[in-house]
């Protein structure tokens, strides 16, 4: 005899028609577009749906389809992506979309093993695209998912284990493949559910269409799961950053091609709390001309797996006039115009505002 399906039928047909009814308006929703799926999931990976929608409209305005996003300048991509973070997820949605133009027609495959071979398609990814564009069974096990179903099952087993998700990920495409459940609306019902009901820090169980058999509703285990283990402590980089500049420009530099940050803008920075005089001869270093230096304001960056304590001097110099790659001299409103990671938010608005 198998074994127990995770829903029955009627469950799985109450999370659907409560979807249905209660769905939230967002841009990429219920457009049938492969493309609008992709580029809406991986901006959401690791960003709240607040930050993603205004940003997911003016990069499909600008880049419509995979074609466009084949051919975009890598800075221009990086500007459309400014304020998402996590910005090799951009480069690999472009060198993705090279690969399908070359191989696939400039099309998304409506297959889940040809989508999870394609570069930055993980198996979620695959899933969403599969399930939600082409209504194929195939599940998309995110945070969100899995905490619904640890709730709903009762399991206390730590959710970071891949073993949790991949047993989630079978039961879900055995129920989607047995029930005849339409992929598309079953996948963002359990989506939807864990973004509003069963939210993280509180679960409306009262309006919960799953209410009836949920294990964490029944025995009030709400708080308790899903279980998280700990990550490892965030390790701390103190920082100090030169904004050099004369009347007109300032400096900046691109990074290199590989690590944190990879090829994006910054302000000279360098690891290490410098004093004024340290700041000065550093500039110096460099080969430009320090005529004034000024303390500006301190900032703090979070990356996933450390944090950078960032001092910062704004340092005068003479006019500039020879600058080589990596560095590049922009004006102010060249400046503003310019990607820059969010790291360095507090001085690009502290230069916006003066
Ligand atoms: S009943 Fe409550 S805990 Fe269970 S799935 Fe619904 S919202 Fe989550």
């Amino acid at each position: 005899m198998g074994r127990k399906m995770l829903l029955t039928k009627d469950e799985g047909n109450s999370l659907v028609a409560w979807y249905r009814e209660n769905k939230r308006e967002l841009p990429w929703r219920d457009t049938g577009n492969a493309y609008h799926v992709w580029v809406s999931e991986i901006m959401l990976q690791q960003t709240r749906i607040e930050a993603v929608r205004e940003k997911y409209i003016r990069f499909i305005e600008e880049l419509p389809d995979i074609e466009s996003l084949a051919a975009v300048p890598d800075d221009r991509l990086m500007k459309l992506w400014e304020g998402l973070g996590y910005y090799s997820r951009a480069r690999s949605l472009k060198k993705c979309a090279q690969t399908l133009v070359s191989e696939y027609g400039a099309g998304l495959p409506a297959d889940h093993e040809a989508l999870k071979k394609l570069p930055g398609i993980g198996p979620y990814t695959a899933g969403a695209i599969a399930s939600i564009a082409y209504d194929l069974p195939h599940a998309a096990v995110d945070g969100n998912v899995l905490r619904v179903l640890a709730r709903f099952t009762g399991l206390r087993d730590d959710i970071r284990d891949p073993a949790v998700r991949k047993s989630f990920e079978a039961q879900l495409q055995e129920y989607m493949t047995a029930s005849g459940v339409r992929p598309s609306d079953f996948t963002q019902a359990l989506m939807e559910l864990g973004e509003t009901l069963c939210a993280v820090r509180s679960a409306s169980c009262g309006e919960c269409p799953l209410q009836g058999r949920c294990t964490a509703f029944r025995k009030d285990l709400t708080k308790e799961i899903p279980y998280r283990s700990k990550l490892k402590e965030r390790r701390i980089v103190e920082r100090t950053l030169l904004v050099v500049r004369d009347h007109e420009k300032f400096v900046i530099r691109k990074r290199g091609d590989s690590g944190l940050l990879a090829g994006l803008f910054e302000f000279i920075g360098t690891d290490g709390s410098l004093s004024p005089k340290e700041a000065l001869q550093e500039t110096e270093k460099l080969g430009f001309q320090a005529m004034k230096i000024m303390r500006l304001p301190d900032s703090k960056h979070i990356f996933s797996h450390l944090e950078w304590h960032m001092k910062a001097y704004e340092v005068l110099c003479g006019e500039i006039t020879e600058i080589r790659e990596p560095y590049f001299a922009l004006k102010k409103k060249e400046l503003q115009d310019t990607a820059f990671p969010s790291a360095f938010q507090t001085y690009l608005k502290w230069y916006s505002v003066r």
